[in-house]
């Protein structure tokens, strides 16, 4: 027996024997209360059995060996060290059985007090608390109340029933007022209950209490609830909770105990002082039950002013010692303090800002540390506008969160009355059953968009995050319809004209107007508020803590900006150039005639004055940019989007047509373009006639950007102004498609460019994979590398973009096959490694090549650190998204040790 036990692996360990480092293996509340026992703090005697034993058991369907006699030392340590024996019937020693899991899970798996109560025992309670009968079968009744609840899954309504039968008949409503008589008859009735459900009496061995109780912590992690709330945690299913025994100290021995929870610090706005709520008399469970009203912790200070000092000076050690906002939970029995539980506390984005900063402040901890504790996801939460909801709001409709933020405005149903609505001044929410790119006037125009159909990577969901525009999708209990201009929902009709309010943050959607509060932290970024000169808590912080990420971080951050509204806009975020430039959009609108010309000429010279009156629009556009990102890098990108999306779709075409010709009208040039329009259909748009192959097909139309960038460049140097043009080269596959363009481009180039100073640089989009695969022969042909990590992913998986989510994402989700869509995050394995066989060999063939991001992935946090370890250059993501990539880009430097990974 001896030999055995020496080759026992430890299942058990006493809160003597851990620490707060041991998280995987005693669980969160475990490894604290060794953490708390280590520090001299009161904590009851107790022990901790580990997530391993779990696992074992999980796996198995029982303990494993050793663990019995591991439990039973253990014991027999804890009933010496408290000099009682576990049920005894003078003097029982009663313990807890609590759950703990290396992550917390609040609420999802089970606990049980007292146990050790049976119906000797509780005689001897109430002798040792000097005849307080009440007290021993309040806390039997309890016992029995969560063992047949937790234990044996006896329904817990049936216990709640009988006691508020006790209460009716004793004419209360307040368990206070029940009282030894009444809680002994109750646990007859709970017991008869507890037979009822379960075939046989309450177990009376205090040792099968126990054991038994230890079985159900381990079952409760794969409890229904505990298993989907892991899975929308991201949990790991195999993790296992720890079982922590505990002896039990009572807050229900009368009114001076009582039980509480406190924070540290207000875990909502981050501000310091007392926040906490207490409740005499009562057992732990009460608080969170909401039994009865808890009062504010202050409170205490009357009641209990030594418990109260005593616990203040707690919670500022543990403050000091865990460095952190710590949440507590906290006993009283007659007058001596108890710590049940911390933890470093969960919080709202703002206060995560606040504490990081406060804690600087205080010395505990440094600005590295404070980048480490907030996060990219937190800082883009309080960009976004926020509803104030306090005046009771109902929802009528929840669809996607697609893109964060709250708007309200007008009712629209089509882009034109969009732009015209907003034209005139007015705030308004574009709502469509899907948005395609013909709307993207109307999205821009548009506070907000609503659609009835399409996921998290539909169109509309995509553009709008890639615009900082609310969005809410595929809510689809709405119906739209677009011809009569109306939508009903809930059996209302909400016509155009009609004011809604969606929150782009929870999906829900509001009839009238929702009163919205702007982000102070955009007003701080925008520079209307000075973080030196106002006393708000959040901007300092946000500022100190940008400035530091500033300072280190390695990666530029650039933007993608088409307008020169934009451009400026980001530079007051914080970019540091452009890194993508779209010129698709300035070939839409008045322009799109001009291009149907462009792309329908027959006779000669038609194209080339197609392109003559396109050169000086262009040439406009791209000054407007240059001007605003004066000094600033500028990449453009030649026009990419397929032919077809210029001209006008092939079914209505053929309706128009076939009708028109049925009325015997001239149809001649209609039919001319419908035979275009057909000639140029393409089953497999994305895959064909688009970027760089549109270039080599259409004589001239490269050229044309190219002269007007070059134009508009040299103008901005003339006005005094540096232009840092780099023209971008979309969809290459081979280094010949490069020099081809390059070739064309460079005489464009000298020619215009003459002795003005101007650079050019000619550079590719690394977005087919063969690019990525042959990167070192491309770096000859390219003086940068910009990876297009959307087509990059949708290629390099073969999905299609527009399509797959809503087709079969959501299984893929649930298999697991991936945990995040490759479009929102980069996928590192594959697409990532991509991108570094093109930065490695594109280096190796070139070096000091650039290396940059443009696509959706360059504003995702996690990708963020990804490029930062890959060894590019900058990042660039819209502008809404550069503090979130300026934060992330400085954490990266911190999480990988300061190291510089090139
Ligand atoms: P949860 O994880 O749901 O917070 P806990 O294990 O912390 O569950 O238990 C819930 C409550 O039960 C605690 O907040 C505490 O008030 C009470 N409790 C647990 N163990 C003891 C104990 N040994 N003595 C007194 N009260 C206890
Ligand atoms: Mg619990
Ligand atoms: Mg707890």
């Amino acid at each position: 027996m001896a030999a055995q036990e020496t080759v026992d692996h430890k299942y058990v360990y006493d809160f003597s024997e851990g620490n707060k480092d041991l998280k995987d293996l005693l669980g969160g509340k475990g490894a604290n209360l060794a953490e708390m026992t280590n520090l001299g703090l009161p904590v009851p005697p107790g022990f901790t059995i580990t997530t391993e034993a779990c696992q074992a058991y999980l796996t198995t369907g029982r303990e494993p060996d050793g663990l019995a006699g591991q439990i039973e030392k253990h014991l027999e340590s804890l009933e010496s060290a408290m000099g009682k024996r576990l049920g005894d019937p003078q003097d029982p020693l009663l313990v807890s059985v609590r759950s703990g899991a290396k992550f917390s899970m609040p609420g999802m798996m089970e606990t049980v007090l007292n146990v050790g109560l049976n119906d000797q025992s509780v005689v001897g309670l109430s002798a040792q608390a000097g005849g307080n009968d009440r007290f021993a079968w309040d806390s039997y009744r309890r016992l029995i109340q969560m063992f047949g609840k937790t234990v044996c899954e006896v329904p817990g309504e049936e216990f709640e029933h009988a006691l508020d039968e006790a209460k009716n008949a004793k004419g209360t409503s307040n368990d206070l007022d029940l009282d030894a008589d009444d809680l002994r008859r109750l646990v007859d009735a709970y017991k008869k209950i507890f037979v009822k459900h379960t075939g046989r009496e309450f177990p009376q061995q205090p040792r099968e209490q126990l054991d038994l109780a230890i079985r159900a912590v381990f079952e409760s992690w794969n409890a229904e609830r505990a298993v989907l709330y892991r899975r929308q945690e991201r949990i790991p299913a195999d993790l296992g909770t720890a079982v922590n025994v505990v002896s039990m100290v009572f807050g229900n021995l009368g009114p001076d105990s009582g039980t509480g929870v406190a924070f540290t610090r207000d875990p909502g706005s981050g501000a310091q002082g007392i926040y906490g709520d207490y409740l005499a008399n009562a057992q732990g469970e009460d608080v969170v039950a909401g039994i009865r009203n808890t009062v504010p912790l202050q409170e205490l200070e009357q009641l209990d002013k030594s418990s109260y000092d005593e616990l203040l000076g707690i919670m500022a050690r543990l403050e000091e010692h865990y460095k952190d906002l710590c949440d507590i939970e906290f006993t009283i029995e007659r007058g001596k303090l108890w710590m049940l539980q911390t933890r470093v506390g969960k919080r709202t984005a703002a206060a995560a800002f606040v504490i990081a900063g406060q804690l600087v402040d205080e010395g505990l901890i440094d600005l590295d540390e404070a980048l480490h504790r907030v996060n990219g996801a937190q800082l883009a939460q309080l960009m976004f506008p926020r509803f104030q909801l306090d005046h009771e709001f109902q929802p009528v409709a929840k669809g996607i969160g697609a893109s964060p933020g709250a708007a309200s405005g007008t009712v629209v149903f089509t882009s034109a009355r969009a732009v015209e609505l907003a034209a005139e001044g007015r705030s308004v929410i574009l709502v469509r059953r899907e948005t395609n790119p013909d709307d993207l006037n109307g999205m821009i125009a548009a506070k907000g968009i609503l659609t009835s159909r399409g996921g998290k990577t539909s169109h509309a969901a995509v553009v709008a995050r890639g615009m900082g525009k609310t969005c809410v999708s595929g809510a689809d209990e709405i119906d739209v319809n677009v011809p009569a201009k109306r939508f009903t929902v809930a059996g209302q009709t909400v016509n155009e004209g009609d004011v809604v309010s969606i929150d782009g943050t929870t999906g829900k959607v509001y009839l009238g107007e929702v009163p919205v509060m702007p982000s102070e932290v955009v007003q701080y970024f925008e520079g209307s508020l000075d973080p030196e000169h106002i006393d708000n808590a959040l901007v300092r912080a946000v500022h100190r803590i940008m400035t530091h990420a500033d300072g280190k971080r390695r990666l530029a951050v650039r933007t993608n900006a088409d307008t020169g509204a934009d451009a400026a806009r980001a530079r007051r975020f914080g970019a540091e150039g452009i890194g993508l430039c779209r010129t698709e959009h300035m070939f839409l609108g008045d322009r799109r005639e001009l291009v149907e010309r462009l792309i329908l000429a027959r006779a000669p010279g038609e194209r080339e004055a197609a392109l003559e009156a396109l050169l000086p629009l262009q040439r406009a556009d791209f000054e407007e940019i240059f001007r605003e990102m004066d000094g600033l890098p500028v990449t453009v990108r030649l026009i990419d989007p397929p032919l077809h999306e210029f001209l006008p779709p092939l079914e209505q075409l053929a309706v128009n047509v076939a009708v028109a010709q049925e009325r015997g009208e001239d149809v001649a040039k209609e039919e001319a373009l419908l035979a275009a329009v057909r000639r140029m259909h393409e089953e497999n748009p994305m895959l064909g006639l688009r970027g760089v192959r549109l270039g080599l097909v259409i004589p001239g139309l490269f050229a044309m950007q190219v002269r007007a960038i070059a134009e508009a460049a040299v103008t901005c140097a003339r006005q005094g102004r540096v232009a840092k043009p780099e023209i971008m080269v979309p969809l290459v596959g081979a280094v010949q498609e490069l020099e081809t363009v390059r070739a064309e481009a460079e005489k464009i180039i000298a020619e215009v460019v003459g002795d003005s100073g101007v650079e050019v640089l000619i550079g590719t989009m690394i977005e087919v994979p063969r690019a990525a695969l042959t990167a070192g022969q491309i770096a000859e042909a390219a003086e940068f590398f910009s990876f297009g990590t959307n087509d990059l992913t949708q290629m390099g998986w073969g999905f299609s973009r527009d399509d797959v989510e809503g087709a079969f994402f959501w299984r893929y989700l649930e298999l697991g096959i991936f945990g995040i869509s490759p479009f929102e995050s980069i996928d590192r394995d594959g697409v990532g490694r991509l991108v570094r066989i093109a930065a490695e060999e594109g280096r190796a063939a070139r070096p000091g090549l650039k290396l940059g991001v443009c696509g959706e992935h360059g504003g995702d946090p996690d990708s963020v650190h990804f490029f930062h370890e890959v060894g590019l250059d900058y990042v660039s993501c819209s502008p809404f998204r550069v503090p979130v990539a300026r934060l992330e880009a400085g954490r990266a430097v911190v999480e990988t040790g300061g190291s510089d990974s090139r």
